[in-house]
């Protein structure tokens, strides 16, 4: 029987054990556990994203993937690239602070704004950088299905996961048809990716370490590997263990593995693509990236670790990708040409795409 988000979905957060640092604290009451997230979603932007896997973007310039970037994170790698939205990084802390002071003062000068206006200002233009509702969320959801999106692409959404799950019951209410993509740095517990059965439609999930020792020393997560393969065995019973196109080759349903190889440990790599194909074969895909980006600048604890400071050398990577290419899986993307750029990054500056934004590929800034 599936799980009742509509009625439930708050019990989740009174005792939060979503990820597998299972705080137990209370979210509802306004506590918050390691990741920071409080009792609502936060979002720092959508996008229709290009640049993910060609089966989740697509090719057609005007669309791609309805991507959702949520704010705070579960895992927070030493590394993050996204540090400025995980709540990673000291740049990250600097910015979540002088963010709640830009809302503030927002909320007092739109307040002033709405007392002396002669008639009704639009909702749009008093719409603020607030947490959403699940309503309001499940709206930007439809939106993104309206603007093109091929997908809906929910980038690292653990710790808002039975809020999110609402949303997108809530949308499909509405007309919400295209795939959900549920995509996440793989720090899950199986018992919560079970309930998202019917929900979720393509996983997309990390599997970052070979070892637990590696995940305590660079993600503080010292039992990631055992609950990243738990749930990844869940997300491929629950997505029926095969994998499904449409006509246009877009992805439907089905489990992609991605793995990114960090410097010094393409050994680990090759490894954990020999587990994965041992296992799983031709039933899912493979997703071997390259595009490690060293970002001391934000987060100076990055260089206690010497060997995170410099790209992926191309023979490392290359050892991985003839691993994949020795084992032949059926789907299996790998990246091409230079990696290290920051182009990969968006930037972070609460931008969301809007109906009064004609651009398929562009963004307007603050309001949604
Ligand atoms: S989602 Fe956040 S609060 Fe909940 S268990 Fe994970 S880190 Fe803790």
């Amino acid at each position: 029987m599936s799980y009742d988000f509509d009625g439930q979905a708050e019990k989740l957060l009174e005792k939060c054990m979503l990820c597998p640092r299972t705080c137990g604290v209370n979210r509802i009451a306004g506590e918050t556990g390691y990741c920071g997230a409080g009792p609502f979603i936060e979002v720092a932007r959508t996008m229709l994203h290009k640049w993910e896997e060609p089966c989740i973007s697509g090719a057609d310039p005007l669309r791609g993937s309805g991507a959702v970037f949520f704010r705070h994170c579960s895992l927070g790698c030493i590394y993050c690239q996204n540090y400025e939205i995980s709540g990673t990084g000291d740049r990250a802390r600097d910015r979540a602070r002088d963010r709640a002071m830009d809302i503030a003062r927002d909320i007092a000068r739109l307040s002033k704004e709405r007392a002396s206006a002669e008639k009704p200002v639009s909702a749009t233009r008093f719409a603020l950088p607030e947490p959403l509702s699940v309503p309001h969320f499940a709206g930007m959801l439809l939106q993104l299905q309206n603007k093109g999106a091929y997908n809906i692409n929910l980038v690292t959404p653990t710790h808002y996961m039975p809020l999110i799950a609402r949303a997108v019951i809530e949308a499909k209410r509405q007309g919400l048809s295209v795939p959900v993509v549920y995509n996440t740095g793989g720090y899950e517990r199986a018992e919560m990716i079970e309930k998202l059965e019917g929900i979720v439609d393509v996983f997309l999930t990390d599997l970052k370490y070979l070892t637990d020792g590696t995940a305590k020393k660079y993600s503080n997560a010292g039992n990631y590997v055992d609950n990243a393969f738990e749930a990844l065995e869940m997300m491929f019973d629950i997505t029926g263990r095969e994998l499904e196109f449409g006509n246009d080759g877009m992805l439907k349903r089905g489990v992609i593995v991605r793995h990114l190889v960090l410097p010094g440990h393409s050994y680990a790599a090759s490894k954990i693509i020999k587990k994965l194909y041992a296992r799983y074969g031709d039933n899912i895909i493979y997703s071997l990236m390259n595009q490690y980006t060293p970002l001391p600048e934000a987060n100076p604890r990055l260089s206690l670790f010497p060997e995170l400071l410099k790209a992926v050398d191309e023979s490392e990577y290359r050892q991985a990708v003839e691993t994949l290419e020795e084992l032949a899986p059926k789907y299996a993307f790998i990246q091409e040409g230079g990696t290290i750029s920051e182009s990969f990054i968006p930037d972070w500056n609460d931008t969301y795409l809007t109906d009064e934004d004609d651009s398929a590929s562009g963004e307007a800034t603050g309001d949604f």
